[in-house]
């Protein structure tokens, strides 16, 4: 018995890494192996600016997406989603 969850996110690519296609941002230069992450990346991340607040009072945190500002509420003010869901995470212009 072996453990494989930390080579999981390899994909197997590796062992047809000469058909793999290589996905480059134009401008920093950032690659990614899969299509959706880079897209990911050009649309939301790259170059942009962090436009959601986290909501809690006090607290200064900005995501870039919403989700972000989800996990931030999740895993550093320790809210339950439900809490979440009642809570509106405000966009900056
Ligand atoms: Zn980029
Ligand atoms: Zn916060």
């Amino acid at each position: 018995m072996y453990f494989v969850c930390c080579i999981e996110d390899n994909d197997g690519d590796y062992t047809s890494s000469t058909k793999t296609e290589i996905y480059q941002c134009a401008l920093c230069h950032v690659t990614y192996r899969r299509k959706n992450s880079y897209y990911l990346h050009v649309r939301y991340f790259c170059g942009k600016e962090p436009k959601f607040l986290c909501p809690i009072a006090n607290c200064n945190y900005k995501g870039k997406l919403k989700q972000q500002v989800k996990q931030h509420l999740v895993g550093l003010h320790k809210l339950a989603k439900i809490q979440m869901n009642n809570m509106e995470i405000k966009k900056l212009d």
